[in-house]
């Protein structure tokens, strides 16, 4: 994790956030590179679920809901994880997960293991964030920043049911932010307090709903195969009935083999008719399905939630590979083509050479039209190389002496380091159809 952490920061995907005033704990802040790595895992989830698909319809709801949204929902109640705190150290730890967590006085012991440690008995710690709305400050004005996505959604079931003509089963799918006052942020972007959600929910007749959750953990389970996670560090754990949160009738999650042990990636839950019944009830609007002959149900709600962050991460640490080269250390991020920041570099080998950059800034333009890349004339070539290398760069196209002489570029492939001359001419060409193909990782 040190090393994604660090090349994260040294190549501008990720930096901690207000680092110049010390930082806020377990805040991130995307730069460049990361932004656009964020931006095509989430244009690659809205393409897989909206896209391809005739039955889902994207939304985009808003952050802070009536609050009635959250009674509703259960999340004023129970939307808890239960906290210790230790009087001695004064950390605090989530009690269920006090078996991963180190004593902040001996960090080799867990919390409760040392003489010293004096924890409290767990209570229940609400993890919405409180705000105001407005100028008046009394509980009339309490709202709250939604701390998962799905709730905009049920809200707006009839809206999408009425005025987008669908019927069961269909699904609406949103990206947005979420907020929760974790107790124990950290690794990185695993836990943050604000972090993104790629939600779906897909509402079904109730006796189809255990078809469609299977459905549901084999697609988004594909998509991660698909984006170029290797199968050997993902699983498929059901919970446990006495994991189960206070609304699924059955759930399961995606697992990916971080470097802090196998954790959720995604979760399909199948959330039954809790949500629309529960807002049914709260709102005295009528949440149901009617068919044209009549019939009348309220549909069963089959949800995979994932999170771009989150999946980065996993990504990222998919990526991450060292080589020895020519004797010299290479460190590449071998990532899914569709997935990297940037497509292609394109490199005059001598900056000096007026020729050569004019050829290559004219190739440059050329691509940008289509695709993100992007033009290095810092250097030597071989630090350029590493550059691109370290950000996942699948091609580099380099112009030479040669290309003086016949307009042919050298294109060199990212993993198999292999070269291959192309006419300039067909350079658009070529790389349109090198990003179209199906992209498999060399790592082991
Ligand atoms: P966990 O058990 O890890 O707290 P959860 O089961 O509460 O997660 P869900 O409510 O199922 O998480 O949220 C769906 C997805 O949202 C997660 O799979 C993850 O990708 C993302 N997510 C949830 N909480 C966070 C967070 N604090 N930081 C980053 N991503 C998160």
């Amino acid at each position: 994790m040190d090393k994604i952490v660090s090349l994260s920061r040294r190549r501008g995907f990720v930096f901690p956030s207000s680092e110049i005033y010390g930082g806020l704990g377990s805040a991130y802040d995307y730069g460049h590179y990361g932004v656009l790595a964020k931006n095509n895992i989430k244009a690659l989830w809205l393409q897989a679920m909206v896209q391809e698909r005739d039955d889902i319809v994207a939304l985009d709801s808003a952050i802070i809901l009536n609050p009635r949204v959250w009674e509703a929902s259960g999340h004023v109640t129970g939307f808890t994880d239960p906290l210790v705190d230790c009087r001695t150290c004064k950390l605090r730890f989530r009690a269920d997960q006090l078996e991963q967590a180190s004593c902040g006085r001996k960090p080799s012991k867990r919390p409760g293991e040392t003489p010293d440690c004096d924890l409290t008995e767990a209570r229940q710690f609400n993890l919405m964030f409180k705000t105001q709305v407005g100028a008046v400050e009394d509980s009339s004005s309490d709202a709250y920043l939604r701390p998962e996505t799905a709730q905009g959604i049920f809200v707006n079931f009839k809206n999408v049911l009425q005025l987008a003509r669908r019927k069961p089963p269909f699904g609406i799918a949103q990206i947005g932010k979420s907020f929760r006052n974790e107790i124990t942020p950290g690794n990185f972007l695993f836990r943050t307090r604000e972090f993104e959600q790629m939600e779906m929910e897909y509402f079904v007749p109730p006796a189809e709903a255990e078809e469609w959750y299977r459905y549901w953990i084999d697609q988004r389970y594909a998509w991660y195969v698909r984006y170029g996670l290797r199968e050997s560090m993902l699983r498929i754990r059901p919970h446990e009935a006495d994991e189960l949160a206070h609304y699924a009738r059955a759930a399961s999650d995606i697992e990916y083999l971080f470097p802090i042990g196998w954790s959720e990636l995604e979760g399909i839950a199948d959330r039954g008719d809790f949500d629309l019944t529960q807002h049914t009830q709260q709102s005295g609007t009528k949440l149901e399905f009617v068919g044209e002959g009549g019939e009348r149900y309220t549909p069963y709600v089959i949800e995979p939630a994932g999170g771009p962050d989150r999946t980065l991460l996993a990504m990222l640490v998919d990526a991450y590979d060292e080589e020895v080269v020519a004797e010299r250390d290479r460190i590449v991020l071998r990532l899914h083509p569709a997935v990297a920041p940037v497509k292609a570099a394109i490199l005059p080998l001598i900056p000096r050479n007026g020729d050569m950059v004019e050829k290559a800034r004219g190739l440059f333009e050329e691509l940008r039209k289509r695709h993100m890349v992007e033009y290095d004339d810092g250097g030597q070539i071989g630090r350029r190389y590493r550059r691109q290398d370290e950000i996942g760069t699948p091609f580099a196209f380099t112009v030479d002496d040669q290309t003086l002489e016949d307009d042919t570029v050298t294109v060199r492939d990212r993993d198999s380091l292999a070269q291959e001359r192309l006419p300039l001419g067909r350079v658009r060409e070529w790389l349109g159809e090198a990003l179209e193909r199906p992209w498999r990782t060399p790592k082991a």
